[in-house]
């Protein structure tokens, strides 16, 4: 068993590293906007990440996406720019559902623009009133004569107003479908999300009589959820991966804060309860790595069979990320609540992945339940191979 990356994914990781490098001078500038940094987008389609978020058919650079490929590349950009990991990621998770399931010549159309960075895609998921619910959305597609006409709104989706597609699940008979609908389609109106804390690029969705056409839609009606299962299946993992690299941007600030700055005649980092938090927040890091490095290399053999470790890995390394950065803001002082300051920024950009892609506490149920069926199945199991004699 191995417990590194392999050379395949440490050569990834340092092409990632170049681009993130490439990068850092437009962080701060990036990281404050809610639309697209050209300067950082032309970074990414200059090299060759995004070819990492399609199949090969569609000019990828893999057969089919690879969960891992993704995390480590998520685990070196997020630590530079939060701007520049969603700029990544989104391609992806926008665009997954439309590769897995939809016509060809819908995927002849947009896969390639996809892979090349000349469009960016948006998931279209969340209502005003759906969130984690996501079985209660309201959204609806109907038939009218010849026509789809598509009705309802989402919230908060990311890439929007800068995407060229949104992929969106909508209401249809008595299921759930996935439509793909271009963002000039007629009748659909873009407005701005309210700024986060984390200026993130968002926005809001309005759908109003949009005709879509039968071919738009991804896959088999009322099987959008399928499809919407199978993009968590690879991508929530690279949201582990993306956690983990900001807590170590946080933690290496806190590190050389702390290395340097003289209280009591002393380095910070001598005194114990700094001591502490170093120690403590650099031993649940490299556990929350290697929980993440376990759930995408599993992913990579079968992405829905390992959805709950994919969910154990976004739960643990979120939530870490949360306490690194609130204790390497505690060790930086006052130094740590300076407005774009690195650390500021990543204490605020910790925050909304204990929510998106799976909030710590809906993945906890899941997780929950898979453990309490697995080991009623196991008993089950045992019975039907104990001999009727030997039972209680
Ligand atoms: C930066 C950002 C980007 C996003 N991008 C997208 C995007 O691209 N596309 C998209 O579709 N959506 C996107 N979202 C929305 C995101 O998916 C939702 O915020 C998320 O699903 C949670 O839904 P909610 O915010 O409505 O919270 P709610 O579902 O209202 O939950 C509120 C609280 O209640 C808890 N809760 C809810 N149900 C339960 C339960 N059964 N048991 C216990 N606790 C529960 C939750 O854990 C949470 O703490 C984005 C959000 C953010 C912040």
């Amino acid at each position: 068993m191995a417990f590194e990356l392999d050379q395949k994914y440490l050569a990834i990781r340092d092409e990632a590293a170049a681009v993130a490098a490439a990068a850092e001078p437009f962080a701060v500038e990036a990281d404050a906007m809610s639309t697209v940094h050209e300067g950082m987008r032309k970074v990414l389609t200059a090299s060759s990440l995004y070819d990492l978020t399609v199949p090969a058919r569609w000019g990828g650079r893999f057969e089919t996406v690879d969960p891992l490929a993704v995390c480590v590349v998520r685990e070196v950009l997020m630590g530079t720019s939060a701007h520049l990991d969603s700029l990544f990621a989104l391609q992806g998770i926008g665009s997954f559902g439309l590769a897995r399931a939809g016509s060809d010549k819908l995927r002849d159309e947009w896969l390639p623009k996809v892979a090349s960075g000349e469009v960016l895609a948006g998931l279209g998921l969340t209502e005003q009133d759906a969130g984690s619910d996501l079985k209660n959305i309201v959204t609806e597609v109907h038939r009218d004569g010849e026509r789809l006409v598509l009705n309802g709104n989402k919230s908060f989706i990311s890439n929007g107003g800068a995407a060229g597609f949104y992929c969106v699940l909508a209401r249809e008979d008595q299921g759930l479908s996935l439509f793909l609908v271009p963002a000039d389609a007629s009748g659909l109106t873009i407005t701005p999300t309210p700024e986060i804390i984390a200026p993130h690029i968002l926005a809001e969705l309005t759908f109003d009589d949009v005709e879509v056409n039968e071919d738009n839609r991804i896959g088999e009606i009322g099987k959008g959820l399928e499809h919407v299962l199978a993009t968590l299946a690879v991508f929530r993992v690279s949201v582990a991966g993306a956690s983990i690299g900001l807590a170590q941007s946080a933690l290496d600030e806190a590190a050389r804060h702390a290395g340097t700055r003289v209280q009591f005649g002393r380095p910070l980092a001598k005194l114990g309860a700094v001591a502490d938090m170093l120690g403590a927040s650099w031993a649940e890091l490299e556990a929350a790595r290697l929980l993440t490095y376990k759930a995408a290399d599993m992913a990579r053999a079968d992405p829905a069979a390992s959805l709950h470790f994919s969910s154990m890995a976004k739960l643990v390394a979120s939530e870490t990320a949360g306490r690194i950065t609130d204790r390497a803001v505690q060790i930086s002082g006052r130094f740590g609540l300076v407005r774009d300051s690195k650390l500021e920024r990543l204490y605020r950009q910790a925050r909304p992945m204990r929510i998106y892609e799976g909030s710590s506490e809906i993945l906890r149920l899941g997780i929950s339940k898979t453990l309490v069926n697995n080991v009623l199945a196991d008993g089950a199991a045992q019975a039907a191979t104990t001999p009727e004699g030997a039972r209680r």
